[in-house]
């Protein structure tokens, strides 16, 4: 930790209310879908989420050993295996690939870990032309804008964003139906996949066993990029490795149902190699690149469980604080409860400038329960924000809780004020000519006061079950 520590601002932006709302509605019907799919398919669903959790811990509690595995595997399958270490090394080695072959333009499937070292734009200073293909990412690379989700990357916009950003591009005039917009994505991209050299992906998993790279979309993008081309080079994280194919079917079971709802994928390749006898069509090279990326540190850190996450996208999907800021709040790839954990600990060094996003949480508990590969989320959000105090990090606008604490550790005082509360029913018409009320009140209505129904509650209760005891 060279970095002087400094004050961090949590979530200094206000979100707009449309954008809020894109958020909170598709975060509740992802979800609920999550929970009646999973419900109605399995008996046990946390048996299954347990299963895939000790699957991953022991994959990494072994990793040396899976590693060397998989790579094994692979060039056996006849790729090309490279380790890099930073994202540096990993943008040089894809560049390298690129430039040996004289490839000017590739198409790119949905990967995180390319985002996780910003290929596009260091392609692109390099000459070399970077297309996305999966409809939210492309439309994130017209606006020249950065993902906010996982999975859903334009969460954060509506349809009349979306079609005011094809209009001012050239792809056709103002219209917001979603089968238009999609219809005119669909027709630019297939003539870039033609006019491409190479077809960059990340991997879902890596089966060490059989060096298959799998690899789920909903839109067959990944495979439109990989068909007409004669250059695979997938970049993967090194934690996306499971030690063997039949490992594979609870991962893909749970993956799609957490992340979307669904049963599966639209789809799921495996990918066995390049292009050979026994498989006729496809990249006739394919470059595996597994990237450390601090993913190294963290394994050797009391946080090492997040490396078991499989980036569905669910605990932000649940997650109340997620739902109100949006991905981009988190200032860093990864957004959400996931991205609370694992972006402060990729970031190495600047753990400072993250230090604050393990506070953003309530620690309600929801992204555990939700979590396909039982990541104990909340426990590693204390041990962050433990590590921040530890290193003397303070956070900017976050009031203190000392005026709470006096007033809750005394019932007298706890008493009155439930009392004087009450008075704050008849505030509101004066409150909004109030400064800084006044902005508040537009984007929330008061909740009418509910102060000391708890207590009341409780008495009731107490009364209920000395009556019955009597009995
Ligand atoms: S932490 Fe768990 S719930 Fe969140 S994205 Fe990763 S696997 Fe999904």
């Amino acid at each position: 930790m060279s970095s002087k520590p400094q004050p961090v601002d949590l979530f200094a932006q206000q979100l707009p209310l449309e954008t809020r709302q894109s958020v909170m509605s598709s975060g509740a019907s992802r979800t609920a879908g999550r929970k009646a799919v999973l419900e109605n398919d399995f008996s046990d669903p946390d048996a299954l989420r347990r299963l895939a959790g000790q699957i991953k811990q022991h994959t990494l509690d072994h990793l040396d050993q899976y590693l060397e595995q998989a790579e094994a595997s692979l060039q056996k399958a006849g790729a090309a295996v490279y380790y890099a270490a930073d994202a540096k090394a990993a943008r040089r080695r894809i560049r390298l690939i690129l430039e040996e072959r004289e490839i000017h333009r590739v198409v790119k499937a949905k990967s995180m870990a390319t985002e996780e070292i910003h290929l596009n734009s260091y392609l692109e200073e390099h000459g070399i032309e970077c297309v996305e293909t999966d409809l939210g990412e492309f439309i994130v690379q017209l606006d020249g804008d950065t993902p906010s989700h996982i999975v859903q990357p334009i969460i954060h916009k509506n349809r009349r964003q979306v079609a005011s950003a094809f209009e001012s591009h050239g792809l056709g005039e103002f219209n917001d139906d979603p089968e238009v917009i999609t219809q005119r994505a669909r027709a630019h991209l297939r003539t870039k996949y033609f006019k491409s050299g190479a077809g960059i992906t990340g991997a879902n998993f890596v089966s060490a066993e059989s060096g298959r790279l799998v690899l789920v979309t909903n839109e067959g993008n990944a495979r439109f990029s990989l068909a007409p081309n004669s250059v695979h080079i997938a970049l993967v994280g090194i934690e996306k490795v499971v030690p063997r194919d039949q490992d594979l079917a609870v991962f893909l079971n749970l993956l799609a149902r957490s992340a979307t709802g669904q049963q599966l994928t639209v789809y799921t390749q495996f990918i066995n190699g390049p292009k050979a006898s026994s498989q006729p069509s496809g990249p006739r090279e394919m470059h595996v690149i597994f990237l450390d990326n601090g993913r190294g540190d963290i394994l050797d850190s009391n946080c090492r469980e997040i490396l078991r996450c499989i980036r569905c996208g669910a605990c932000q999907n649940v997650c109340p604080v997620y739902r109100q800021a949006s991905g981009h709040a988190y200032r860093a790839t990864y957004g959400g409860p996931v991205g609370a954990v694992l972006s402060p600990l990729l970031s190495g060094s600047n753990f400072v400038d993250l230090a604050d996003l393990p506070k953003a949480s309530s620690l309600c508990g929801a992204c555990r329960e939700v979590c396909p590969v039982d990541i104990p989320i909340p426990d590693m959000l204390l041990k962050l924000r433990n590590r921040a105090h530890l290193l003397g990090l303070k956070t900017r606008h976050v009031p203190s809780m000392e005026p709470f604490v006096k007033l809750a550790t005394k019932p007298a005082l706890w008493k009155m004020a439930m009392i004087l509360g009450k008075a704050i029913d008849l505030l509101p018409l004066k409150m909004q000519k109030l400064p800084g009320i006044q902005e508040w009140l537009k984007l929330r209505t008061l909740p009418s006061w509910k102060g000391g129904e708890f207590r009341r509650w409780m008495k009731k209760h107490q009364r209920r079950k000395g009556k019955g005891k009597r009995v």
